[in-house]
């Protein structure tokens, strides 16, 4: 048994909400957290992801002498919410504490703050690994050359698939935003949570009762391919039911933790 507890680190303001749900809601604005999801079990602590801070998004991302501009928008520039240490310190814990860092795939918002994990097993999929960056046309989703690098100097592992961390604790490839984007299914004390590795909101895997009409799921509006990504998100809320967790939920901001402690 686990539990799961989303770490806020910082938001990405007004982005448009049609980069998250395909051919849906063009023209709103939205408030995307990025998040660090920590997974503790006896003698175990996991992250998925390790999100980013305003500073990575001023040296690594921001082109230096204005905004960044994708696709016609404007991004306005990235909010700290609370250092990741931050969060861990709260919960009296150290990076020296985290045995795993999970990166969900390689969009740079995802797998920033990778310093601090200097003594903890990185585990990326090797597909992901060697489609990123992926294609031009996503230029803008990605870190430097120099980061990636970064990240090939930890205690990199490289994973062909599914990968069981531990009882109760699974990987899976879940292609489809990425090449190689990878999913974590977590046993708690309140059933399967699936954090499925791709960036999306809630809304894409409960879409309301007028969108499922034809969407049964809403794919990410960006992707490598459109229907490996239904067919991904198909599959993972099989595995989860009501229990899916998309990497930018806005829940995340009010969910304090899922599952009881372990020994509670
Ligand atoms: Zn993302």
């Amino acid at each position: 048994m686990f539990t799961i507890e989303p770490m806020v680190v910082a938001y990405g303001p007004h982005r448009e909400k049609s980069r998250f749900t395909y051919m849906h809601n063009a023209g709103v604005a939205i408030d995307i957290p990025y998040v660090s999801w920590l997974i503790r079990g006896k003698d175990l602590n996991v992250l998925v992801d390790v999100g980013c801070s305003a500073a990575d998004y001023g040296e690594h991302i921001r082109p230096k002498d204005r905004e960044l501009v994708h696709v016609g928008q404007v991004f306005a520039d990235v909010v700290d919410v609370k250092p990741i240490t931050g969060h861990l310190a709260d919960r009296g814990l150290s990076p020296r504490d985290i045995d795993v860092v999970v990166l969900s795939h390689l969009d740079w918002d995802h797998c920033m703050t990778v310093e601090p994990f200097s003594e903890s097993a990185f585990y990326v999929q090797r597909k992901e690994w060697e489609t990123t960056p992926s294609h031009e046309m996503f230029a803008t989703s990605f870190a430097p050359k120099e980061h990636y690098d970064k990240i090939a100097g930890m205690d990199l592992r490289l994973l062909d698939g599914s990968h069981q961390i531990a009882d109760g604790l699974d990987l899976v490839l879940s292609p489809g935003h990425t090449f190689g984007g990878q999913s974590a299914i977590v046993t708690t004390s309140e059933g399967a949570f699936v954090i499925a590795g791709m960036c999306v909101l809630k809304e894409n895997f409960y879409p309301s009762e007028e969108e499922s009409e034809h969407f049964k799921v809403i794919p990410p509006g960006g992707h490598t391919d459109l229907f490996e990504a239904y067919d991904t998100m198909l599959r993972l809320k099989e595995i989860g039911g009501d229990n899916v967790l998309p990497l930018h939920m806005t829940e995340a901001w009010d969910i304090t933790r899922i599952g009881s402690p372990i020994g509670a």
